[in-house]
Formats: structure tokens, C-alpha cells, sequence
């Protein structure tokens, strides 16, 4: 049995880090157990400009403790406000105030936390699309669709299905050269899809681990588990496990780190976002472990990523080691705020237990 496990520091290919004393807060935790992260633009306003991702940067960076070498890789949010000339811009070499665009992340309106900005169909956002595939800059697309075409709301859980089947065929033909990843899979079609499509370094998909932790029936009432996709059945669950567990080159960890405060998560209706900066490294082990794929950990967690991105993996490891532990207490931010996390004992599914830690964290 494996009791210690070593892989090269990880690379979270989807956080939020949001703004103020949350981002004081949150960006240390991420900071201590990841190399580097791709950073999400739905702040308010948007990160919709190179300007505006420089000066989000340093917010960042004022929050990394010192000595600490880990780097927030900036994004910008797909709003009708970006223009072809801000693609080209986010990735001019030397990059402009120093600050390289990694991404362009696509949210579809009104579909989670600030996402009132988005195009309603990402079809319609077709020049910064072209000029995104001439010059190689990845898209994120948070694939879900919540209208139909008759203009009526689709079930909240057939959103993703709908998306794979009818939006991104049409997207993939329209922009053949186009690198896409999509974000936060959450459903056996859409499992499906990438292992017959998936291509590295083309078109690939990241994986939360509240996904493959967890189902439907348990996750529905519970309101630390409520996130966008919503968590599916049990059925789609075990498919995005096996989709990992297959080792694909273009399969890799986002955790999706959605931090809000208790009074905004626990209120009625709860805001959608999975708070895991703290404990997402650990529990993506102790899925790994679980489907005996411990082999397959390091690329999807460290090298996978980065290689999408075009960056060199990173030579410094950690360590992890089998160990039960529990979570009973919130990350407070200065102002006194509570953000509670993935796999609280109190707030999860029931008596929470982690297999596995970072002795050194
Ligand atoms: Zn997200």
C-alpha cells in the first residue's frame, strides 16, 4: 500500500481568487499548495482588458506571501467589450505591463456568479474567436446552455448535455483551429465526448473534484455542495471517474475554488461555487487512490495543465501522505467574513473524513 506520494507542485488550471479581503484570504491557501494557477475573470467589473488584468495581477501578487514562488496566470472575461486588438495585445511578447493573457474564459449569461456580461450565445463572439484561433490563445468555455431556441429555460441539469450536442459541434466547425478547453465536466455525455474528441495541446477538459466526489442525491441539499454545473446522478459521476482514470493527456485538474462568504452561501437561494483551495489537491489523491490510478496523479495534476498552456512543467515537488483527517473550521478573512470548505464534517455530506494530506501545509 501506498502511504506517501511525491509529485511535481500542481497547477490549478481554474480558481477564483474574486477581489478585497476574500482575495487577502483565499490567494495564500492556493499560493501554499499549487505552483500556479489560471486565474478567473468574472470579477465586478470584469477583467475584461489587459489594463485591467495588470492591475488585478498585483492584487494578486500583494496577496502571495513572501518568498513564495507561486504565479496567478491571467484570463480575460468573453464580454461583448473585448475586442480582437485586446487578444492580440494579451499576448504581445514582451507581454504588455508585463502581464501575458493565458485564456479567454467564455461564462454563458446569467449561468453563475457575475456572469451577466457573457454573449448569449458564444456563436456571436465570432471576430475575437477568429482572431483567438490565428494566434493560438486558448478559450474556457463553461459549456451549458440555459435557454432553448424557443427561448424556454432548459432543465438546470441537461444545460451541459445540451451544450456538447448542440453549441460545440457548431463551434468546433466554425473555428477548426480554435484551442479549447472545457471547463469543469460534470456530466457522462460530456465525459464521453472529450475521451473521443480530447486532443492535447487542442481540445481538452478540466476536472473539480467535487465532481467526482459526489452525486446528485447528496449534493442537492446540501448548500456547500451547490456549484455550477450542478452536481449530476451518480451515472455521470462514475464516468468522470473513469475518465481520469484513464491517464488522457488532455484531461487535467481545474479545481473551480469559488469561495463566498456563509451569509451569501447559506441564504436561500444559495450562491452556486465550491470553495477548495484548502483541501481540492488532497481529495483529487484520494479519488486517484480510490480507483487505484495513483500512477496517473502527477500528470493530471502537474503536467497536463501546463503543457495546454504551453509552459514548462515545474521541478519543485510536494508530498502528500495517507492520513485520516477532518475539516471543522472555516478560512476567516480580516474583515471576519467565514468561508466554509469542500469536506467540512459539519456542512458536507455527513462526517467528512479525508484520506489524505500535505504533512508540510
Ligand atoms: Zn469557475
Amino acid at each position: 500500500m501506498t502511504d506517501t506520494i511525491t509529485i511535481k507542485k500542481s497547477f490549478d488550471a481554474h480558481v477564483h481568487f474574486r477581489q478585497g479581503a476574500m482575495l487577502k484570504a483565499v490567494v495564500p491557501l492556493t499560493a501554499a499548495k499549487w505552483s500556479r494557477a489560471i486565474v478567473m475573470p468574472n470579477t465586478e467589473p470584469p477583467i475584461e482588458t489587459v489594463e485591467t488584468a495588470v492591475t488585478y495581477k498585483k492584487e494578486i501578487f500583494a496577496a502571495v506571501p513572501k518568498g513564495n514562488p507561486f504565479e496567478p496566470l491571467m484570463t480575460l472575461y468573453l464580454t461583448k467589450n473585448l475586442s480582437p486588438a485586446e487578444i492580440e495585445k494579451g499576448m504581445a511578447d514582451p507581454p504588455a505591463g508585463g502581464c501575458k493573457i493565458h485564456a479567454v474564459k467564455s461564462y454563458p449569461y446569467g449561468a453563475t456568479t457575475n456572469s451577466q456580461w457573457g454573449y448569449r450565445s458564444i456563436l456571436e463572439a465570432k471576430d475575437v474567436l477568429k482572431k483567438m484561433e490565428e494566434l493560438g490563445m486558448p478559450l474556457l468555455l463553461h459549456g451549458e446552455v440555459h435557454v432553448n431556441k424557443s427561448g424556454e429555460e432548459v432543465d438546470p441539469y441537461e444545460g451541459e448535455q445540451l451544450f456538447i450536442q448542440d453549441v460545440l459541434p457548431r463551434l468546433l466547425d466554425k473555428f477548426p483551429k480554435l484551442k479549447i478547453s472545457l471547463e469543469h465536466l460534470s456530466s457522462k455525455i460530456a465525459a464521453e465526448f472529450i475521451e473521443r474528441n480530447g486532443k492535447a495541446g487542442q481540445l481538452v477538459a478540466t476536472i473539480t473534484p467535487h465532481h467526482l466526489l459526489y452525486s446528485r442525491e447528496e449534493a442537492a441539499p446540501k448548500p456547500l455542495l451547490r456549484c455550477k454545473p450542478l452536481i449530476k446522478t451518480r451515472a455521470d459521476r462514475e464516468r468522470i471517474r473513469a475518465l481520469v482514470q484513464r491517464g488522457l493527456p488532455f484531461v487535467f485538474a481545474g479545481t473551480d475554488s469559488a469561495p463566498h462568504p456563509e451569509s451569501k452561501k447559506f441564504s436561500s437561494p444559495g450562491a452556486y461555487g465550491v470553495f477548495s483551495a484548502p483541501t481540492a489537491l488532497e481529495l483529487y489523491a484520494q479519488v486517484f487512490d480510490e480507483l487505484a490510478a495513483l500512477d496517473k496523479l502527477e500528470n493530471f495534476l502537474s503536467v497536463n495543465g501546463p503543457r495546454f498552456y504551453g509552459l514548462t512543467g515545474c521541478e519543485e515537488t510536494i508530498t502528500l501522505e495517507k492520513k485520516d483527517w477532518q475539516i471543522e473550521e472555516p478560512v476567516v478573512t480580516e474583515e471576519g467574513v467565514r468561508v466554509w470548505l469542500l469536506g467540512d464534517r459539519q456542512h458536507g455530506v455527513g462526517n467528512e473524513t479525508l484520506r489524505w494530506q500535505i504533512p508540510s501545509a
